[in-house]
């Protein structure tokens, strides 16, 4: 079958899951929490396995290669506005969808660099993070049973949005090497329950940035279908060899269907300040500002004031980022290959899905756990990122937003895969 349409492991009957997801030290996500208050809902998700590496990192006093955040401070100009801000009376609540100097920061960031219209007193809503964005982008969507058509492999965090909102996710695959869209596969997604498609471009974890024919491809198809297309461009700037991030909602009539999410966390380096944002038609935009009044009421209110700052910083500073990824990504990549992981340079984003079929290893887990608990470097085993985990058993996911010595650092311990082969 080519679209596949259930997490196969995560709808398991939670005994089944429990067997292939064993705890206790082992580092996977269980699945059934033994308690029958519980809801339904919360035991179709496990926990997110990027975090729990995170965790299983510090265990092993492991340099992190897991969960996408840099080992780096965010630019002076930010930490100073919002010390500013602390001291300068922005200790309350915001308005609840968002500060209206981000809103109108936003707004001209998204007409200058992304080419979209954006009405701050309309069309935008500021959430804690583009997780939240997303969320709440489902919530005010999805009715129970309607489709959701995701690229896969994907950000673990679009499978949680599913369960929880409700939502059928169908898989379309991105096949590896080059992460390629099958057209008639994705053709093939679309039914008549199709409700949202969810993008993600450049794309965690592939590095894929999708191209004008394939973007071209999505809006036509989410048109035909009467779908919103749900974006997350998060790493929209931290793309590579001259490749140019394109918005969806900049092609055709889509910004009347399609909700558009970013945030600070990756272009700014700032992923625990936990500033998002969502562009979206007027009656979109409406809902989804209900949705996110009572989930949160508001982003971190002076921090939304220095992230007005920063969507203030010149054109040099994004060439400077997508240089110094760059930089990085050849370093990295380099090192990944030397070690004997068969992997290819990422066109975007700034994490790498290497395959270690080559090695010994019974699974992703395997690997992963020898690679923490030996080597001391932590990834992501690449099952987390799709429907059923068994297709990402041959991967796991590195990142690299790190310093060049935590780089140098990993591929020096990475060395020792030599003495595996
Ligand atoms: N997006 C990052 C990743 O994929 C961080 C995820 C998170 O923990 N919120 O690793």
């Amino acid at each position: 079958m080519l679209v596949r349409q259930v997490f196969a492991g995560l709808f398991l009957p939670a005994p089944e899951r429990s067997r292939i997801a064993p705890t206790g030290g082992g580092g996977r996500a269980d699945l059934a929490i033994e308690d029958p208050r519980l809801s339904d809902r919360v035991q179709k998700f496990p926990e997110s396995v990027i975090r729990e590496m995170t965790r299983i990192a510090a265990l092993h006093d492991a340099v992190n290669l897991s969960q996408g955040y840099p080992d780096f401070d965010p630019p002076r100009e930010l930490t100073e506005a919002a010390k500013r801000a602390l001291d300068g009376g922005y200790n309350q609540y915001s308005i609840t969808w968002g500060a209206r100097e981000l809103r109108d920061a936003i707004a001209r960031r998204a007409k200058a660099f992304n080419g979209i219209d954006a009405d701050p007193e309309t069309n935008l809503v500021v959430t804690c993070g583009a997780t939240e964005a997303m969320m709440a982008a489902m919530l005010s969507l999805i009715n129970p049973g309607d489709e959701a058509v995701i690229f896969e492999p994907f950000y673990e965090n679009y499978g949680p949005d599913a369960i929880v909102s409700g939502a059928r996710p169908r898989y379309v695959r991105m096949e590896w090497p080059d992460w390629t869209v099958d057209e008639e596969e994705l053709k093939a997604a679309f039914t008549d329950r199709t409700k949202v498609l969810i993008l993600n471009t450049p794309n965690n974890p592939t590095g894929k940035v999708f191209g004008r024919p394939e973007l071209k491809l999505i809006a036509d198809l989410c048109t035909d279908h009467n779908a919103v297309a749900v974006t997350d461009e998060i790493y929209e700037h931290i793309v590579f060899d001259g490749a140019k991030h394109v918005s969806l909602a900049a092609i055709g009539d889509m910004s009347n269907r399609t909700i558009t999410i970013n945030g600070l966390s990756k272009t700014y380096s700032a992923t625990g300040w936990r500033i998002g944002w969502a562009i979206a038609p007027k009656t979109l935009a409406h809902a989804m500002r209900r949705t996110h009044d009572f989930l949160t009421v508001g982003a971190p209110h002076p921090l939304q004031i220095a992230a007005a700052v920063a969507l203030g910083l010149p054109e040099a500073y994004y060439r400077d980022l997508a240089s110094m990824y760059q930089k990085k990504r050849d370093l990295f990549v380099r090192g990944l290959q030397d070690a004997g992981l068969d992997c290819h340079p990422p066109k975007g984003a700034y994490y790498v899905m290497a395959n270690f079929g080559r090695f010994p290893f019974e699974d992703d887990w395997s690997f992963a756990m020898h690679l923490v608990e030996r080597l001391r470097v932590a990834v992501v085993p690449g099952g987390s990122f799709y429907g059923d985990p068994k297709d990402g058993r041959r991967f796991v996911r590195f990142m690299f937003s790190k310093r060049d010595e935590t780089l140098t650092e990993a591929i020096r311990r990475l060395r020792g895969l030599r003495d595996v082969r």
